[in-house]
């Protein structure tokens, strides 16, 4: 593996950018099997650069680049990821915890479950409003 070492000495290696092209490698390599056609060209076609351009990007040796790229890809996505982080946390804590929303100001509000019928202060704008937990 010391040939593998010397090579990828100075290259950019894998990124978050990487990864997110080769989940949407997978991805359209996984629809590609269900179409026919030009359009099953044309996908194929796309899922080849994208295999391609992600190879590229992490043997390029020209590191600030490819970090730029790399920034930009991670603030765009960072709505995304926080979405699908409060998601995992509200699956984890789905036993003891209920989550409501606002009826005034819509801020979401967590609640532990088992209380009966409460009374929720909101923290954003201090309406309250009762509901079972
Ligand atoms: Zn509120």
């Amino acid at each position: 593996m010391e040939w593998l070492q010397k090579f990828m000495y100075g290259r950019h290696g894998p990124d978050q950018l990487s990864i997110g092209l080769f989940v949407l490698f997978l991805i359209l390599s996984f629809v590609d099997l269900f179409i026919r056609g030009p359009a099953y060209l044309i996908i194929e076609l796309l899922t080849v650069f994208i295999a391609v351009l992600s190879l590229w990007r992490m043997f390029s040796r020209n590191n600030q680049k490819r970090w730029d790229e790399n920034q930009k890809f991670v603030t765009a996505m960072q709505p995304l990821s926080r979405a699908f982080q409060q998601l995992r946390s509200r699956w984890k804590d789905r036993k003891t915890y209920r989550y409501y929303h606002c009826p005034k100001c819509k801020a979401t509000l967590r609640v532990p479950r088992g209380r009966g019928k409460i009374c929720i202060k909101c923290p954003v704008c201090k309406n309250e409003f009762i509901k079972k937990a």
